[in-house]
């Protein structure tokens, strides 16, 4: 009997653009929980939403599916990896394998830890007890290490870890780029602090009212191409993107009066990744031609549009006039280059989320190095606290007092976590890599934002990235586009020429 390989590749593409209606339809509901839903409801919607991912995950371990992907991996459908049909299939496989090597009894003891170690970690983090916390992180580690047994690896332990973030990438390589970046970074907010120089920056925390920043956000994000016809904003105590559906992309943010750049920033950051979802093929929702490549890849848009265009000289120059019409009281009688260098301070500080982007690879570094010590069993949790401190004082000059602004301050490794903080310098990396290229095709980019024309730089991003889906890996995406692998290197030259500017330093 010989099988009709179209017809067999469609029954696939059935099967899973179903389970991506199921899937959405769990993300609308995890989108209201974190928008709308009254404190009352969310017994019932956590119900609601685990039925739907028992639901999604029954169906992507399917063995009916698996089978058919075995079978199409050897036809001639798959000959071409990098075709549509054979993009498909390859990244089909590829996750039906990885959910399909996990044990049920592993997958659920996994989500009940998250589910109990991030309650401890709030209380932990409140009362800045680290012991309590402990006995939890000690658990959450080893069932990494279980995790990471099953699913199976050549190298080295983590990678099966990093690879649920960042299919494909290997910690040997990208520990190499990330210890050169650290090495260029620790001397350069050396220089910095040594400079002697300081923005006011008083001038970001006065007041601004609420509604002008929501209008002004708006406005930011629909400059660079943000299409709300096919999406929205919202308020949310923990800024996110998420995309419901192949025309329907939600941006969430929050404001703070007296913080300025905390909202507009955010809202540029999460504009970003919107704009990627938005570039993805709508026709392809839910298969791999229409999904983002990597968590790192998504990073890099949204960093690509937050820091090198949001934070931009040329772009506030045409930005900052609308801002000073917004904000007359608290702008009115601010030069745009105070506001500039504001904007811009490199300041060594205890909190990741609050850093600049100089010194915010820096805290990745620090979590990206224990993270590994812990997992290999190099580094117990008890010595964690210790180990935390004397990288922050090598990397950054400076200690935590309490453990609550240093090992307990991020969610990530409480709810299971581990392999993902890569992705946030990942993304850094791919993002100056990318905008370098982007520069060398467009031409004069500055010219353009300081007209506030974003349209050039927006499109340039759709053909080379957004159109492709997961056709390309990430590291074949990023070769494809710059013609060089991942490397620290655009990312430093680009901070040295901004920062000789600001702080007078080479
Ligand atoms: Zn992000």
């Amino acid at each position: 009997m010989s099988v009709d390989w179209q017809q067999r590749f469609g029954q696939v593409c059935d099967h899973v653009r179903e389970t991506a209606l199921l899937k959405s339809a769990n993300d609308v509901l995890a989108w209201d929980e974190q928008t709308h839903l009254p404190a009352a409801a969310a017994e019932y919607r956590a119900e609601q939403m685990a039925l739907l991912c028992r639901l999604v995950h029954t169906r992507r371990t399917n063995p009916q599916l698996g089978q058919w992907l075995d079978e199409l991996a050897g036809s001639p459908l798959a000959a071409d990896p990098h075709s549509d049909t054979g993009a498909t299939i390859r990244q089909l496989r590829r996750q039906y394998q990885r959910d399909a090597k996990l044990p049920l009894p592993l997958v659920e003891e996994l989500t009940r830890t998250a589910v109990h170690a991030q309650q401890v970690w709030v209380e932990a983090r409140k009362t800045d007890n680290y012991a309590v916390f402990l006995p939890w992180l000690r658990k959450t580690f080893d069932l990494k290490r279980e995790q990471a047994e099953a699913l199976g690896y050549q190298e080295h332990l983590y990678d099966p870890l990093l690879d649920e973030f960042e299919p494909e990438a290997r910690t040997v390589q990208v520990g190499h780029v990330l210890a050169a970046l650290r090495d260029e970074l620790v001397p350069l907010v050396e220089a910095v602090r040594e400079s002697g120089r300081r923005p006011d920056g008083s001038i970001l925390t006065r007041a601004f009212p609420i509604d002008r920043q929501e209008r002004l956000g708006r406005r930011a994000a629909e400059c660079f191409g943000f299409d709300f016809r096919r999406g929205r904003l919202d308020v949310t105590p923990h800024p996110f993107c998420t995309r419901l559906g192949p025309h329907d992309t939600r941006l969430t943010t929050r404001y703070h009066l007296r913080l300025f750049p905390s909202a507009l920033c955010g809202i540029m950051h999460e504009a970003g990744h919107g704009l990627y979802e938005q570039g993805l093929p709508p026709e392809h929702f839910g298969l791999p031609l229409g999904e983002a490549v990597s968590t790192g890849i998504h990073e890099s848009q949204s960093l690509l549009w937050e820091d090198i265009v949001g934070r931009s000289r040329a772009f506030w120059e045409y930005f900052y006039p609308l801002a000073q019409q917004e904000f007359p009281e608290a702008l009115g009688d601010v030069a745009l280059e105070d506001f500039y260098f504001a904007l811009n301070e490199v300041r060594p500080s205890l909190i990741r989320v609050e850093a600049d982007d100089t010194t915010y690879n820096l805290h990745i570094l620090v979590r990206w190095e224990l993270e590994q010590a812990l997992l290999l069993g190099e580094l117990t949790v008890e010595d964690l606290p210790a180990a935390w401190n004397e990288r922050y004082r090598k990397y950054l000059g400076i200690q935590p007092p309490h453990d609550a602004d240093g090992v307990l301050q991020d969610i990530h490794w409480s709810a299971g976590l581990v392999g993902y903080f890569a992705t946030y310098a990942l993304g850094h990396l791919y993002a100056a890599q990318f905008f370098a290229q982007a520069r060398h095709a467009l031409g004069d980019v500055d010219a353009l934002l300081r007209r506030g024309d974003c349209r050039p730089l927006l499109d340039w991003l759709r053909t080379n990235i957004h159109a492709h889906g997961q056709r390309y890996t990430a590291d074949e995406l990023v070769r494809r586009v710059t013609g060089q692998p991942l490397s620290h290197r655009p990312l430093i030259q680009r901070l040295r020429a901004k920062l000789a500017l600001l702080y007078g330093i080479d």
